[in-house]
């Protein structure tokens, strides 16, 4: 049997405990340290057939529901945060395009290779002065003899440097907003692409985040992913799906923070760190619930936007709110060089930014709650 080939949905929980036990979980003060993904994770997170769960099983993957793969991403990331990021861009923003929008050609090309991990695939939309309103993204591209040239810098790439594949977001014209920005599957290859900075990030070490620059890059015309000026919506729904990933990624870190924190009470138990813990489980429950929720409406065809920014704002929230409480049980040995502690404070503080800030899901929310009705 390939990695991805038909496994009920329980077998790949039992990987990805496996996995993140055997192979995560011993790198992950490393990954903290060093700020790099050891060779023999990224090839065990290839080999686990973890990087194929999105991808259809006529291309070599497991096609698996939304519940399994936030189970799978909230598992290794209860081991690391880092590798459960790498592994939820992958999937979500990366693949998840290419399977949605991509031609016959390039889901033939790129979806075998994204779903047997020989490839890392990226999403680059925000730029070193556009995030939030990614409508006014100012990397440009224009048609040229051969395919398209794409002149700008992309910011904070997850995986960027180490990508092979990688969905690129430019706009034709700035003037027209959202409807000027295409989409494009591109490869490490392309003339005219480079890494620009590798930024040293406070938590998730060992997920790159890296600039790239486009200096008048040559695509093809089959690099083309979606309708011309159909970008803007290839991102967006990315983004919903992919907020479920982050959600689940979250909640991981959260219940890593959590199993610390409560192994801590025990060993040396008080009252107000057991008020903690009770606090801390109850915010661990409730974003459980909305990250199981949001992938069970979309599992179920329904619509999960809502959902999914919920979770992400929530889920966020409670990581940060019980690694913080995690460093306060701990003590002072919670904030020396190397504590677990701390590294799961750092880990959680990335989660409320990553796919869409808190305040950013409070818009969407508020906007289809109030204006949309
Ligand atoms: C670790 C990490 C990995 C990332 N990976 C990727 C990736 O793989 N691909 C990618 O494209 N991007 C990636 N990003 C970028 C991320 O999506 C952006 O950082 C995020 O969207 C915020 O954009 P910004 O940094 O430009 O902040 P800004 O948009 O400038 O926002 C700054 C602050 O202002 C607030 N704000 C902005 N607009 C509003 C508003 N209208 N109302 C209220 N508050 C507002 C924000 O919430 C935030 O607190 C990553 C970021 C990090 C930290």
């Amino acid at each position: 049997m390939s990695p991805t080939e038909s496994r009920p949905a329980n077998d790949w929980v039992s990987v990805a405990e496996q996995f993140a036990a055997d192979m995560v979980a011993p790198h992950a003060e490393e990954m903290d340290r060093t700020d790099r993904l050891p060779a023999k994770v990224r090839a065990g997170l290839a080999s686990s057939g973890l990087m194929g769960l999105t991808t259809p099983k006529q291309f070599g993957g497991a096609d698996a529901d939304t519940r399994t793969i936030a189970r799978a991403l909230e598992i290794l990331a209860t081991a690391s945060g880092a590798v459960a990021t790498i592994l939820s861009v992958h999937l979500a923003v990366a693949t998840g395009p290419i399977v949605d929008h991509g031609s016959q050609e390039q889901r033939q090309r790129f979806l075998p290779n994204l779903a047997t991990g020989k490839w890392l695939g990226a999403f680059a939309l925000s730029e070193p002065s556009v995030g939030s309103d990614a409508a006014r993204l100012t990397t440009r591209y224009w048609p040229s003899e051969d395919g398209f040239r794409v002149r700008g810098n992309k910011m904070f790439t997850t995986s960027a440097e180490s990508a092979d594949v990688i969905v690129l977001f430019a706009t034709r014209d700035p003037a027209q907003g959202p409807h000027g920005i295409s989409a494009f599957a591109i490869t490490k290859d392309t003339p005219g692409l480079s890494i620009g900075q590798r930024l040293d990030k406070l938590g998730i070490r060992g997920s790159e985040t890296v600039e790239l620059v486009l200096q008048d890059a040559r695509l093809p015309q089959s690099a083309l992913l979606g309708p011309e000026g159909g970008g803007f919506p290839i991102a967006m729904q990315a983004l919903a799906g992919g907020r479920i990933g982050i959600a689940a990624c979250a909640l991981g870190v959260a219940r890593a923070a959590f199993n610390a924190m409560r192994a801590a009470v025990q060993q040396e138990p008080a009252d107000w760190k057991r008020a903690t813990v009770a606090r801390s489980y109850s915010e661990l429950e409730a974003a459980a619930a909305l990250v199981h929720h949001a992938a069970e409406l979309r599992d179920s065809g329904a619509p999960f936007g809502n959902a999914a920014s919920a979770a992400k704002l929530v889920a966020s929230q409670a990581a940060v709110r019980i690694a913080y409480a995690g460093v306060d049980v701990a003590g002072p040995a919670g904030v020396v060089g190397g504590a677990v502690a701390a590294r799961l404070l750092r880990d959680a503080r990335v989660f409320p930014i990553v796919e869409g800030t808190t305040e950013i899901q409070e818009l969407i929310l508020g906007r289809d709650l109030i204006d949309h009705r």
